[in-house]
């Protein structure tokens, strides 16, 4: 029997972009998001077309790019520059992966960091690192958020975050760093990680996995943020948390999908609109 509170990220995504809609109609001003597509990939499409329609939504206006998949370096570099100086584009965000011939990170830097909606660059990284204001990855904070729910003073409580990527694992570390969490950054290095997870206030897993992470792992009455997104054979999503089994010991848990996916959607247009209104 589950016994967790689970964390409804749909619904929290939609209240965030309700409000948003109704920021934007009051400012007068329509914020603008550029978002470039290299190649055609299935499921970069499909998260694109999401993008696109949240926009529409919320009052946002979007430019799409859509480059074939043998585009060099150059012509999306020459594609981001000019988004770069266009006055109605206030974000530009890069769907990635790129095509494996392209070089990610070069072309991260040259988006103008003030328009970085998708906080890669790593002007933002730093800014993130110094406490300084600036843009921050979407998932990471969804996430956040999605923690905030349960819980809004997060001051000494024992973090774990599984995984250290530039685009979650490193700026979720820094966000719940910056709440005061005392946090444990966990990686495929790390010894005795379900020892490590148990003694988590909040655990987030950030691996890509499915079901890694097992309800023993669990301290009772942890707030468990599961970040992954797995396809199996049937379809069917699921996250590196085992559900069924973690949520008899958590306190709070997010379900895949349903959990931070609908986040990162929603402060993608919450970077846009700050973005725009800076
Ligand atoms: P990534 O770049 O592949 O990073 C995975 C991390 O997990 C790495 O730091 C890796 O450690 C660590 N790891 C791998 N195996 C491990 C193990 N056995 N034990 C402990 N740590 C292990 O992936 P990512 O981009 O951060 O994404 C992670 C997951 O989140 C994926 O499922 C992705 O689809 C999902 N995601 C979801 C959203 C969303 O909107 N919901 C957004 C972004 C990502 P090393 O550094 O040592 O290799």
């Amino acid at each position: 029997m589950t016994q967790a509170r689970i964390i409804d990220g749909k619904a929290v995504a939609e209240r965030l972009r309700t409000g948003l809609a109704e920021e934007i109609k009051k400012s007068g001003t329509k914020p603008g998001l550029a978002v470039i597509l290299v190649g055609d990939d299935p499921a970069s499409q499909v998260y694109v077309r999401n993008k696109i329609k949240a926009c529409e939504q919320a009052g946002i206006e979007s430019y799409e790019h859509k480059m074939a998949a043998t585009s060099t370096q150059q012509e999306v570099r020459h594609v981001i520059r000019n988004l770069n100086v266009n006055p109605l584009v206030h974000g530009i965000l890069m769907q990635l992966p790129l095509p494996g011939h392209l070089d990610s990170s070069a072309l991260i830097n040259e988006i103008d960091p003030d328009k970085d909606v998708d906080g890669l660059h790593p002007l933002n990284a730093g800014r993130l690192m110094a406490g300084l204001p600036g843009m921050t990855p979407c998932t990471p904070q969804g996430s956040l958020l999605l923690i905030k729910e349960i819980q809004k003073d997060l001051t000494g409580l024992h973090a774990v975050v599984i995984g250290r990527s530039l685009l979650f694992g490193k700026p979720m570390g820094q966000l719940l760093l910056a709440e005061n969490c005392t946090v444990t950054q966990c990686h495929s290095k790390t010894r005795d990680l379900p020892g490590v997870c148990r003694q988590a206030d909040i655990l987030v897993a950030a691996v890509g996995r499915a079901k890694m992470v097992k309800g023993d792992w669990i301290k009772p009455g942890a707030v468990v943020i599961d970040v992954g997104i797995n396809r199996g054979d049937d379809g069917k999503l699921t996250g590196d948390v085992d559900f069924e089994e973690a949520a008899k010991a958590a306190g709070a848990i997010t379900p895949v999908p349903g959990g931070v996916g609908p986040m990162t959607i929603a402060c993608l247009l919450m970077n846009t609109v700050k973005a725009a209104h800076a």
